[in-house]
């Protein structure tokens, strides 16, 4: 814990932000300080310590990564410091295997642990600011964060539950190249009033397509297991930011293609190459 409070702390984002600004020409998200949720601390532009929540398979590293290179910070995901441990063979491996495979969660201890070694070994690299996706997920990780970090901004994704469903067991990754794709193609049909959803699938480049693999925890009893637990444990995390002002719900539309521009509308980022990123 002490070295996650020591780096959180040192991440101070005024050092980092107008740099980020000159370098990337984005604009910085002015409507989001303006309706008060994020508490603009620069006059230049608000800081980027930011956080993606949403049930499993909604596309929280989806969107967080696009942002995090769109906004030159780190998308850190603490899903994937535990599949990178898993991998690892190390001492937790056997221990996180059981856990994540039945759909539960980590200890906070475990997971504490694993964030602040990688804000760690990105600090060492001059690293500043962030976009955690898949951390808090219990209100003590953000009791905790909350003691070390001030948040400013939290962007809460939402989608039905039966697309939800269709994009975890279509979820693949590249054993190569560790890229993330979808061979779902959902179309779900309106009805009683309630809108329709379609979403094309994210299919990987042809070297990539014999190399795809599907993670162990993306099997249907699995992932109702992951949502019965996002509801239980995560879900309080939604009202803890909720109450603080610093959160934005957004309801996808679609796929990438609709749900980028607008994702970027709803934070008020400019990005000047939109087209070729919501279709890349
Ligand atoms: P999802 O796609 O369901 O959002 P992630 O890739 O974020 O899944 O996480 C995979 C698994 O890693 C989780 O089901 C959980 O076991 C573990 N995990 C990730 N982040 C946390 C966290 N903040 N607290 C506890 N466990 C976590």
């Amino acid at each position: 814990m002490a070295a996650l409070s020591r780096l959180l702390r040192h991440n101070a984002p005024g050092r980092w932000m107008s740099s980020v600004v000159a370098e990337s020409g984005i604009a910085c998200p002015p409507s989001v300080a303006r309706m008060g949720v994020v508490p603009a601390r620069d006059p230049a532009c608000p800081s980027v310590q930011w956080v993606f929540l949403g049930c499993p398979g909604v596309g929280k590293g989806t969107y967080a990564s696009r942002l995090s290179r769109l906004l030159g910070v780190p998308h850190i995901a603490t899903g994937d410091l535990v599949r990178d441990e898993l991998a690892s063979s190390g001492p937790l491996s056997k221990q996180l295997a059981e856990i994540v495979n039945q759909g539960h969660l980590v200890s906070d201890e475990i997971i504490i642990n694993l964030l602040s070694k990688r804000l760690e070994d990105g600090g060492n690299k001059g690293e500043s600011g962030f976009i955690l996706d898949g951390f808090p997920r219990t209100t003590r990780q953000a009791e905790i964060l909350e003691g070390v970090a001030e948040i400013d901004l939290v962007v809460n994704l939402k989608l039905r539950e039966d697309a939800l469903f269709a994009k975890c067991l279509g979820r693949r990754i590249c054993s190569q190249c560790r890229g993330n794709f979808n061979i779902a193609s959902v179309d779900i049909k309106g009805e009683h009033g309630r809108p329709g959803i379609t979403m094309a699938p994210l299919l990987p480049p042809e070297h990539c397509m014999s190399k795809l693999i599907a993670r162990a925890d993306d099997t249907e009893e699995v992932v109702k297991e992951r949502l019965r637990v996002y509801y239980e444990m995560s879900k309080p995390v939604e009202e803890f930011y909720r109450k603080r002002g610093k959160l934005i719900d957004f309801d996808l539309p679609g796929g990438i293609p609709e749900s980028w521009p607008m994702l970027l509308q709803a934070l008020d980022i400019d990005d000047h190459d939109e087209k070729q990123t919501a279709v890349a």
